[in-house]
């Protein structure tokens, strides 16, 4: 079985759906997977509806309209007849939405959050499954709900591989064209979870892991794994061919066309990963397969914005050491914070790391309790990989440079963002 994951991007509008049709059609689908995101900004969307249910916003019911509008629009471009059975299925998803966002008791923002946000992914493979099966091709949809079973970790679910591996290999059909949603998962007592946000392309590498897969497809807006982000890089080249291990690397450092836990499960079973582009599918785009470095060294560069670097220094010139050091790193876990970069010295420790859920405020009163604490909100941290001089100098021209580390194959730069540069 082929698994193919197509992204938010790839189905963010009519045109959107009737492509992923067409790009089945070149590659066949008797025996494949489909794992589809949430169409467009969708979780976006309903992130707006999270946060206007918890303000007991007066807009929440024009936040839920919003999405409403915007999938109701794609249906009445994709089909001719509006009684289609598939209005009524969205429709019912939206009537559960509503109850939900009615009923609900909890005050647990994460269990909400992931209850509310599921809706994306449930519309969008609703949708896609109705569409293909008008155009003549059947499919089988399924509630990836019963099959990735996780912990209760809201937002940010842990799979449990032996119930998850038990439920694919016992009744994922073959042979037949499956759709389900990327991202979500259930717990045990089958409230929805979520893997993390851009977390489809997690879901695919699950489903092909547990299957024993041939390969996984996933289906982007750019030719596949390039050495820099092209909205970001203008010369940005396509790498045909690299190794898990570079993949791994590219990922973690936040190169976002494959999210980072997607590789592992790959890797332990040699699956090779395709990067292809949703409007040229007859490009190869990137193979991601085992061997040592399939790919002649060019520079890769990663930028992550809207970082937050934190510097301490102890407060009496003791020196920062192990225990200080596993007290800071327990204090950034505990307050969801990713780090992305490590420095220190005898008296200092620098840390750039991601407040993606805004806890830096409650994190500074902790630490300033022992440690002087200062930082800069706002920052780029861009990585190369194999880099060379000529690299190090693009990246740091015209910008103020707060932090650089560099080993042998990596440099690390922390930048304030020119707009930020008094
Ligand atoms: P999806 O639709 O699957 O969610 P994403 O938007 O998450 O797709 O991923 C595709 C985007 O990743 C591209 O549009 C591109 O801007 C970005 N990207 C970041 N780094 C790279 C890279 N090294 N090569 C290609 N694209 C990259
Ligand atoms: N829809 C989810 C998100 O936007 C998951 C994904 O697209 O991968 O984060
Ligand atoms: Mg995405």
């Amino acid at each position: 079985m082929r698994i193919f994951k197509f992204g938010g991007a790839s189905v963010k509008d009519a045109a959107g759906v009737r492509n992923v049709y067409d790009v089945l059609q070149k590659t066949g689908f008797d025996d494949v997977l489909l794992v589809v995101s949430a169409m467009g900004k969708t979780t976006n969307a309903l992130e707006v509806v999270i946060k206007d249910y918890f303000d007991k916003s007066a807009a929440l019911q024009s936040s839920v309209q919003e999405v409403r509008k915007y999938h109701n629009a794609i249906l009445l471009d994709l089909f001719d007849d509006d009684k289609h059975a598939v209005f009524a299925a969205v429709n019912q998803l939206f009537a559960e939405l509503e109850f939900f966002l009615a009923q609900n008791k909890s005050p647990n923002y994460n269990f909400v959050y992931d209850q509310v946000v599921s809706m994306g992914e449930l519309i969008s493979t609703t949708i896609l499954a109705h569409y293909m099966n008008y155009r003549g091709v059947k499919t089988h949809w399924i509630d990836v709900r019963q099959f990735v079973k996780t912990d209760n970790t809201y937002r940010d679910a842990n799979v449990d591989w032996e119930l998850t591996q038990k439920n694919i290999s016992k009744n994922v059909k073959k042979k037949v064209l499956n759709i389900t949603q990327g991202f979500l998962g259930s717990d045990e007592n089958n409230f929805t979870t979520t893997l993390g946000r851009e977390g489809s392309d997690y879901t695919a590498a699950i489903f092909a892991y547990c299957l024993g897969a041939e390969s996984v497809t996933i289906w982007k807006d750019v030719p596949g794994v390039m050495n820099a982000d092209p909205r970001y890089f203008e010369n940005a080249r396509l790498l045909n061919q690299i190794s898990y291990r570079e993949a791994i690397e590219l990922a973690f450092y936040g190169a976002t066309v494959i999210h980072p836990k997607t590789l592992q499960p790959l890797q332990r079973k040699e699956i090779p990963l395709y990067v292809k582009s949703f409007l040229n599918p007859e490009l190869p785009g990137t193979a991601v397969s085992k061997g040592a470095d399939l790919e002649p060294h060019l520079p890769c560069f990663i930028v992550k914005k809207e970082q937050l670097l934190i510097s301490l220094s102890s407060i009496d010139f003791s020196f920062i050491m192990e225990e200080n050091i596993s007290e800071i790193f327990g204090l950034l876990h505990q307050y969801k914070m990713k780090v992305h970069l490590i420095q220190n010295s005898a008296i200092s420790f620098s840390v750039c790391v991601d407040d993606k859920f805004g806890n830096f405020p409650q994190l500074k009163t902790t630490l300033s309790k022992k440690f002087k604490v200062s930082y800069n909100e706002n920052v780029s941290l861009y990585t190369i990989r194999h880099f060379d001089e000529k690299a190090a100098k693009m990246v740091e021209k015209d910008k103020a440079v707060l932090l650089k580390q560099v080993s042998r194959e990596t440099m690390q730069i922390v930048t304030k963002d020119p707009e930020n540069i008094l």
